[in-house]
């Protein structure tokens, strides 16, 4: 396995015939739902293509500094994962060499990331195009493999490429979750104990409102309703938002009637977490 620090020698790996590149950019502190990325970007860069692993904890998506202060960084172990799984190339620069002091240019959205995540996090999903972008542009990627556990960063992404004729091809994954339903993610290990027995709820909260779909219902206030009242009976967690929005253009909608996302973020001390389900009429 390769391992490249900064631009300069990334491109040196590049050097030479060009292969099929399928990229799976992460912020590392890589679990079983990234591994399922890496898996997927195998499948579509096939045997004699290359799988590469971006591991870059992006300072300037970060909307609060103690997250990005306390954010898991281990990345001896997450070598040794990728390593394990077949990884062809990882990209480890620290923020200097991806950062120039002077920089000027970001990418913005303005539309998608109003809504959600974009809403109480300003600034995060301009700093996730701008790191992507530059991600792509350093690998000349040919694709490269999102969750769909962050529904909102995947629509924006989509998005950019679509806005600005990026020739990447993008392509989702479904969530991978713990086996008591909590979605993977980094930032798990950070929960207190009694946190983590807790946080299974969050899909709970969402799941049980299919039930309200079967029944016909199809305004979204009882969804929001049942599923609030199911994530307020925990003693720990604050919600950050609860929004049901259009699965494509993340507006908010009281009508399910066409695929819809009911998604949540929610604080369990310092830690947040978000989830969402699809809801389709
Ligand atoms: P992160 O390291 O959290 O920035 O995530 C890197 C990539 O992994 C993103 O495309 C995420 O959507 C994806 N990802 C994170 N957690 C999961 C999960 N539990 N299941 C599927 N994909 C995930």
């Amino acid at each position: 396995m390769r391992i490249a620090t900064t631009p300069a020698m990334l491109r040196q790996e590049l050097a030479g015939p060009r292969q099929r590149l399928v990229l799976v950019p992460t912020m590392g502190a890589l679990h079983d739902g990234h591994l399922a990325l890496v898996q997927r970007a195998r499948e579509a860069a096939g045997p004699a293509g290359w799988v590469a692993v971006s591991i870059f904890v992006n300072p300037i998506q970060f909307d609060r500094p103690g997250d990005l202060a306390n954010y898991p960084q281990p990345l001896t172990e997450d070598l040794e994962k990728c390593r394990a799984a077949g990884v062809d190339l990882v990209f480890c620069p620290d923020q200097t060499a991806m950062y120039l002091p002077d920089r000027s240019i970001t990418v913005t959205e303005s539309l998608l990331s109003r809504q959600l995540c974009g809403a109480t996090r300003p600034g995060h999903f301009d700093g996730v195009c701008t790191v992507v972008i530059k991600l792509f542009n350093l690998f000349q990627a040919d694709a490269a493999v999102f969750g769909e556990k962050d529904v909102q960063q995947l629509a924006i992404i989509r998005r950019m490429v679509r806005d600005l004729d990026l020739p990447v091809d993008i392509i989702a994954h479904p969530t991978i979750r713990e086996h008591d339903g909590l979605a993977m993610s980094s930032r798990n290990v950070r929960l207190l104990p009694e946190h983590r027995a807790d946080a299974p709820r969050i899909h709970r909260a969402l799941e049980a409102t299919r039930s309200l779909l079967r029944c016909g219902e199809r305004n979204a206030a009882p969804f929001l309703a049942a599923a609030r009242k199911h994530l307020e009976d925990s003693p720990f967690l604050r919600i950050d938002y609860l929004e049901m929005v259009d699965a494509e253009t993340l507006e908010p909608i009281g009508r399910i009637q066409r695929p819809a996302v009911m998604a949540t973020a929610v604080f369990y001390g310092e830690v947040r977490l978000i989830d969402h389900a699809t809801l389709l009429p």
